[in-house]
């Protein structure tokens, strides 16, 4: 059997395995503070554990820290985007986003997206594997580890890089335990946000949790017959049944629902469009994030003219519909998702 990777164990796990070799359950939390407070990436660092134990380790157990295979940073220095492979070659994105107040790190949790999207790079390299906990977690600590050497803190982690979250549900709640968790990374549970394409019975599965984590869903469109266009996923889970679903997480958490909104010239920025949105969100406790496109190689739709957005916009604002106009970030270094892996690759 392969050695276990330590991120990949939860606290029980770990607390389990450390008592097959007659060690005391502390030792599971001693072991988590070195991994998720003090972020080393060796256990020979682990200097509060015996010598022994240390050694027994790294001899049965392993600690996956992704490569940085590639890097790309941003003119202004604010947007870095590395590519991070794992120990069987997969790729994948993490980007770090500099704020005046806040650090956000943008990660995966699939190789690839099963989802197709049209617009998106990701979705149109397809999908490969899921990530583990483990995986999902060290994207985290590769960025707090850097912003550490510079005495800056990570605040906020944004689950917006590769991937579909919920369709890989398990993994990725798992990691945002691991975050969260007082003895693991002490992240706030309101400085995660999940964001997801609308996979209906996971956004209800979700609401079950219990976590105060943030939620995004990526609308796009606001009939189907564009929505079936832009986002396949919309044959499965269509704009009822979705926006049934959020309702039940609204009911569930009362906690505001982002909905991103890929700003498409001539697509999705019309009038019918607008009002069509405006009807949906009609007392719904929802926020709209508009978002220029990133234009990729697989997909001929370009940002949103100024005309457009300011049409688009007057109707939200005429309709009460809340909404941000987001400027697009590391658009120079293509920090849209999927976007620099897809020119490796
Ligand atoms: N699969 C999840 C999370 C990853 S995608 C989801 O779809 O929500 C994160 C966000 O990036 C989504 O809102 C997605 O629609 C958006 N996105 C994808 N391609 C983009 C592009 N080319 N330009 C701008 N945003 C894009
Ligand atoms: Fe997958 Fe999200 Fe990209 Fe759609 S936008 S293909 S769900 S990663």
């Amino acid at each position: 059997m392969a050695k276990p990777n330590l991120y990949d164990l939860d606290l029980p796990a770990l607390e389990a395995l450390l008592g097959t070799w007659g060690e005391p359950r502390y030792r599971a939390k001693q072991i988590w503070e070195w991994l998720y407070r003090h972020l080393v990436t060796d256990v020979a660092e682990m200097t509060s554990l015996p010598q022994a134990l240390r050694e027994r380790l790294a001899g049965e157990t392993r600690l996956s820290i992704p490569r940085v295979l590639a890097r790309q940073e941003s003119l202004d220095g604010e947007t870095r985007k590395d590519l991070l492979q794992f120990e069987d070659g997969h790729t994948v994105e993490v980007v770090l986003m500099r704020y005046i107040e806040r650090r956000s790190a943008c990660i995966s949790t699939q190789v690839g997206c099963a989802v197709g999207c049209q617009f998106c790079a990701t979705g149109q390299m397809g999908f490969q594997r899921n990530l583990t906990r483990g995986e999902i977690v060290a994207q985290v600590l590769h960025l707090a580890r850097e912003l550490n050497a510079q005495d800056q803190r990570l605040t906020n982690v944004v689950l917006m890089g590769m991937g579909e979250p919920l369709l890989n549900y398990n993994h990725t709640l798992a990691a945002i335990r691991t975050l969260i968790h007082p003895d693991g990374f002490q992240m706030g549970q309101r400085r995660i946000t999940l964001s997801t394409a609308g996979i209906a019975p996971g956004i209800r599965r979700f609401a079950d949790e219990g976590v105060q984590v943030n939620l995004a869903v990526s609308l796009h469109a606001a009939t189907d017959a564009l929505r079936d266009e832009l986002m396949p996923i919309n044959r499965k889970y269509n704009l009822n049944e979705l926006f049934a679903a959020i309702s039940d997480y609204l009911t569930k958490t009362n906690r505001r629902v982002t909905l991103e909104w890929v700003l498409i010239d001539g697509v999705n920025d019309t009038f019918e469009q607008a009002e069509a949105l405006a009807a949906r969100t009609e007392g719904m406790l929802v926020h709209v994030n508009l978002i220029p496109l990133n234009p990729t190689a697989g997909y001929p739709g370009q940002p949103s003219s100024d005309v457009h957005i300011e049409a688009f916009t007057q109707i939200l604002e005429r309709r009460h519909v809340p909404f941000t106009l987001r400027l697009r970030r590391g658009i120079d270094i293509q920090a849209g998702c999927g976007q620099l892996r897809a020119r490796m690759v």
